[in-house]
């Protein structure tokens, strides 16, 4: 399918908004790929095998959409998914934000991660875009979209739950001898029954935030500048 324009010619005015808005995250983007030089990078989305994948989702419920190979268009800063799909469906309303998780495993198969990322919807065709470019040059990218029954294109609501405690993980243990490669000592399994029931609370939270938005909306004329400001950039108000 041929790239959306928005997509194809967005590069310009979302960096620009970039530097408006969140010049720390341009900041901490060249941080990033400095700190990275050319690194070797022992997984990649080529090796992923998408059955293996499939069965090893089925232990999630109805958690997790399935795995699809995504088009990488890396208009966006590398590292900074979310703010990149954030600024870009802010500026392009025919686009929503998704969450999930990119799928990447060695090269037998032994070893699979899944890290936490952010995509963009097309509403119009409901295909998927990764907008964010990548830190091993690769042109696609299998992604498992969750299955967020609300708020897919709010960034920020859900990152005291999937982006802190779900940041990444794997199938099974986090090396792999037949490579000889290890992966992150720290990456803990993922637990079946918590995160089926995290899902659900947060399909479920969501629920009363669809009232606080219509709330907002309802009461839009009463607030002030700057929390109308901040009631359109995302941003829980209290009032
Ligand atoms: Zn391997």
């Amino acid at each position: 399918m041929e790239t959306p324009s928005e997509i194809k010619n967005g590069q310009r005015e979302l960096l620009k908004r970039f530097l408006e808005k969140d010049p720390e995250c341009v900041k901490g983007a060249r941080e990033l790929l400095i700190q990275w030089g050319t690194p070797v990078v022992a997984t990649s989305t080529h090796f992923v095998q998408v059955a293996k994948v499939k069965a090893y989702l089925k232990n999630y419920g109805n958690c997790f959409k399935q795995p699809e190979l995504l088009t990488i268009q890396g208009i966006g800063l590398n590292n900074m998914c979310h703010n990149n799909a954030k600024y870009f469906c802010d500026l392009n309303p025919q686009f929503t934000t998704a969450l999930g998780y990119n799928v990447c495993s060695c090269r037998c198969g032994g070893l699979m991660t899944f890290e936490i990322h952010t995509v963009v919807k097309d509403s119009r065709t409901g295909k998927y875009w990764d907008i964010t470019k990548d830190y091993n040059k690769e042109e696609q990218k299998w992604f498992v979209p969750l299955n967020l029954t609300h708020h897919e294109d709010d960034a920020w609501d859900w990152n005291d739950v999937f982006h802190k405690k779900y940041n990444s993980f794997s199938t099974g243990s986090s090396n792999c001898k037949n490579c000889n490669i290890t992966w992150k000592t720290s990456t803990p399994l993922l637990n079946a029954k918590t995160f089926i029931k995290d899902v659900k609370a947060f399909n479920e939270r969501d629920d009363d935030d669809d009232d606080f938005d219509e709330f907002m909306r309802q009461h839009q004329h009463e607030m002030p500048d700057f929390l109308r400001e901040m009631a359109d950039s995302g941003c829980v108000v209290y009032m």
